[in-house]
């Protein structure tokens, strides 16, 4: 708990949740064993360092819910990891899984270092004996506990881990899926790069497209032409914008830790973030205008705000000179609860991130789905599709006499590949989990904003698992 913070981590998690509790009709029971973290294990363990020293590794992992299984969420390597942030951050996976349907409890992991100290090697030996403590204590495994990236770590860390349980467990057919983000070579699936801002393009889309919703903030419907900025040009925030540009939309400001650029004719993220490879920095980019501060792209008039960098930088201070009519929030918690209060007085529409930025964990369960499947997915029906849609169209010509066009002809002969499928199911995914938001915001007018609505819809699913589990008899 930071001393400015009057609450931890976990307790401003529990607030939410209590928050959105109210608009709920579950017994008090039922609501505290889904806040409740049902295992915390903590750990240390040694680990000798390339000049010979030992040093002793403090790290968690934690399971939020079991009323799904397995556990699953992300494993943090950072000095700022603690037992507090652990949980909190493995309730939160239970409620974003619950609110995309995506049929896990939550769970994170975290190792309390700085990757950057350390060699390859002894982040190799770090990683396979935090694994093995896992594995001793039956806290891993693609029916326990499924863990995934998160800060600090990714597909090599992966590796490390899929070989280490794979080969203290010999012989396990499903090992691949006990963990997720894998390299594509080693059990991953394709689609998981783009995956998050993806999904964020997706529940973004939809929300544009309710006719009500639209209306009442004034915008056309549909996503051609809406005004977009997106602050931090990493992975989300790069293939966000590049799925708005795609669909029509323009990208009028870009904004970098270095600074930020506007063009009201749009900008191109790809064009932007080869000149930033090129000169260190997104400022100069030729046919735009450097703003002064890399934050007054987030208080420029647009259609559609996506902050995908960091958290809290839309708060009490700022908030209010915000212009946007819809925030998208890529990034984890970049607005805080003073700033949800100042969106709901002005008529701004704050679209949350515990399920906008779910794209990551749905790929993530395609992936284990394809691991415990043993086989790609589009491997059985690819060529089957596509002689079957070639047969479907050469009648269709032969019958009218005309000739489709090459565009469309590729487009319908086409059978799909591993990534159109993932991506469909992305889609399916989001487009569901908002119109399950809406209908449950929609559904009673006390509640205040939709992060409220979706806690709502996520404490719903959990306490219904629960009960059907008969868990409470
Ligand atoms: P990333 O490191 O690839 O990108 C973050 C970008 O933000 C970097 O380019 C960085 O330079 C930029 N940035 C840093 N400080 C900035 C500032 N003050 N102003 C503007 N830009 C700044 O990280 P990412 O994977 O894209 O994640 C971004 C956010 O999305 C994080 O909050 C993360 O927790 C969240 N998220 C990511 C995923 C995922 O799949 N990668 C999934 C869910 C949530």
């Amino acid at each position: 708990m930071s001393s400015n913070q009057p609450y931890s981590f976990f307790q401003s998690v529990e607030k939410s949740f209590d928050k959105a509790a109210k608009y709920t009709n579950w017994d008090l029971g039922i609501l505290e064993q889904i806040k409740a973290c049902n295992s915390v294990y903590q750990m240390r363990f040694p680990v000798k360092l390339d000049n010979g020293e030992i040093e002793v590794i403090e790290a968690y992992r934690v399971q939020h819910s079991q009323h799904k299984s397995p556990c699953k969420g992300g494993i943090r390597f950072s000095d700022e990891v603690n037992q507090d942030e652990v949980m909190a951050l493995a309730s939160l996976m239970t409620y974003k899984c619950a609110i995309v349907n995506v049929p896990f409890g939550g769970g994170k992991g975290g190792i309390k270092i700085n990757p950057r100290k350390y060699s390859v090697y002894e982040l190799e030996k770090i990683t396979r004996r935090y694994t093995a403590e896992l594995v001793k204590k039956n806290f891993i495994g693609p029916g326990i506990d499924v863990p995934a990236p998160d800060y600090g770590t990714g597909p090599r860390e992966m590796a490390w881990i899929v070989d280490t349980y794979a080969s203290l467990k010999p012989g396990e057919i499903d090992a691949a899926g006990c963990v997720t983000g894998k390299p594509i070579t080693q059990g991953g699936v394709r689609g998981r790069t783009e995956a998050t801002g993806l999904g964020v393009f997706f529940g973004i889309r939809e929300v544009c497209n309710m006719p009500d919703v639209m209306q009442k903030l004034g915008l056309t419907i549909g996503i051609a032409d809406k005004t977009v900025i997106v602050q931090g040009l990493g992975n989300v925030g790069y293939h966000s914008a590049k799925f708005f540009r795609e669909s029509g939309a323009k990208i009028i400001a870009l904004a970098e830790y270095e600074g930020a650029i506007f063009n009201a004719d749009g900008l191109n993220e790809d064009e932007v973030f080869q000149h930033r490879k090129a000169t260190g920095s997104i400022l100069n980019f030729p046919g735009a205008t450097n703003l002064a501060k890399n934050t007054d792209a987030l208080e420029l008039a647009c259609d559609i705000l996506i902050p995908a960098a960091l958290e809290n930088v839309i708060n009490g201070e700022n908030a209010p000179r915000v212009k946007a009519k819809i925030i998208g929030e890529a990034a984890n918690g970049p607005c805080t609860p003073e700033a949800d209060e100042i969106f709901t007085q002005n008529g701004i529409l704050c679209v949350p991130d515990m399920y906008l930025n779910a794209g990551g964990v749905t790929v993530s369960y395609f992936e284990w789905l394809k691991n415990l499947s043993h086989v790609r997915y589009g491997r059985m029906e690819k060529r089957f599709t596509e002689n079957l849609n070639t047969k479907i169209l050469g009648q269709i010509e032969e019958l009218s006499g005309k000739r489709v066009s090459d565009e469309n002809r590729e487009f319908i002969m086409h059978g799909p590949e591993e990534q159109d499928l993932v991506h469909s199911g992305l889609e399916e995914t989001m487009i569901s989990a908002t119109r399950e938001i809406m209908d449950i915001w929609n559904s009673n007018p006390e509640i205040p904003d939709m992060r409220t609505a979706a806690y709502v819809s996520a404490i719903n699913k959990v306490a219904t698992s629960y009960l059907e589990l008969g868990i409470f008899p």
